[in-house]
């Protein structure tokens, strides 16, 4: 039996783990893919504290290395299914286990165009977050996909980088605030293009150009794919309240089973990015020791 099981080994997870396994708790993370989840697939880290330049790879690899010297085990399962009760019982692909806490920290994921060609250019001039890639754009030309309050408000915040910012949207209308409808108004660099979406992204080693569907061909050197995420909850569902877009719904990582808890992008919340990832992390576990001190 363990005192804690940490479903997914991503930021907020192995930060969970590393709080439990110095409380001297029996933990274990289990991750389905990759340790250090979508941090791994980064190239370049440049607004994580302590780090002035770190490749996602690396930092994924410092997580696993601490996560090692504290005897915290990692165990590459899917977690698929939580059975919850005085004690959790945690059924994996593997095996089943049983814990008193368990701490959900399954993160989530960019949506993708589906294009060819794609998933290889990521890192390479496709990337997701203006706030962590847009200075590597500064002084270039780039497009932004997509029509909602994330893809407008990249536009905007790339408008203040590049020379030109193309905003590439499917629909005829853009479904954004109209706060931000009127600062794209303000702006010169930006060509909004509506009714069109993109058939071919050009690039071996480097994204260097997209072709529409209006066989229109644009030369970017990089491409922000804004048209959302998908939270990896389906675990949980049928366990715990979510939102409309299926995230968890918890103000402070508590859930309504008093001892299953939540971390991380799979949570309800503005910001996913790596601190507010390990913030909840060490949140989520804080709360867990305090619930298995209650409840010996
Ligand atoms: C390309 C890219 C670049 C980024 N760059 C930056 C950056 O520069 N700075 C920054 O702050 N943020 C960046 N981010 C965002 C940051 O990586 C995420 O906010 C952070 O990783 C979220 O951590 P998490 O642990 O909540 O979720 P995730 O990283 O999504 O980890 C969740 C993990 O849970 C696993 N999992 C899911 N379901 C199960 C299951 N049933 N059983 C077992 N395991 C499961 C998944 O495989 C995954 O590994 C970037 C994201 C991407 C994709």
């Amino acid at each position: 039996m363990y005192d804690v099981i940490i479903v997914g080994g991503g930021p907020a997870g192995i930060t969970a783990g590393i709080y439990c396994q110095r409380a001297n708790l029996k933990t274990v993370v289990f991750e389905k893919e990759t340790i250090g989840g979508q941090i791994a697939s980064s190239p370049l880290v440049k607004n994580f504290p302590g780090f002035k330049s770190i490749s996602g790879v690396e930092l994924a690899n410092n997580f696993y290395e601490q996560a090692e010297e504290l005897g915290l085990p990692i165990e590459i399962e899917e977690v698929l299914e939580i059975i919850p009760g005085e004690t959790n019982k945690v059924i994996t692909d593997c095996d089943s286990y049983e814990a008193r806490a368990v701490i959900v920290a399954t993160g989530a994921k960019y949506r993708l165009l589906g294009l060819p060609n794609e998933e290889n250019l990521i890192g390479r001039g496709i990337s997701f977050c203006t706030s962590c890639d847009g200075s590597f754009y500064k002084g270039k030309d780039v497009a932004v996909i997509g029509g909602a309050n994330t893809a407008v408000t990249n536009a905007l915040y790339m408008s203040n980088l590049c020379p030109k910012v193309y905003l590439i949207y499917r629909g005829n209308k853009l479904k954004c605030e109209k706060v931000l409808l009127d600062s794209l108004k303000e702006k010169d660099n930006i060509e909004i293009i509506y009714n069109a979406n993109v058939k071919e992204i050009i690039g071996k080693d480097e994204l260097e150009s997209i072709v529409l569907d209006n066989d229109r061909k644009i030369d970017i050197a990089g491409m922000f794919i804004s048209i959302g995420m998908d939270a990896q909850t389906n675990l949980v569902k049928d366990l715990l309240p979510l939102s409309e877009q299926n995230y968890v719904l918890s103000e402070d990582c508590s859930t309504i089973k008093s001892s299953i808890f939540v971390a991380g992008d799979c949570r309800h919340k503005t910001i996913r990015q790596l601190t507010t990832a390990m913030s909840d992390g060490a949140v989520a576990a804080s709360f867990a020791i305090k619930y298995l001190e209650n409840n010996q």
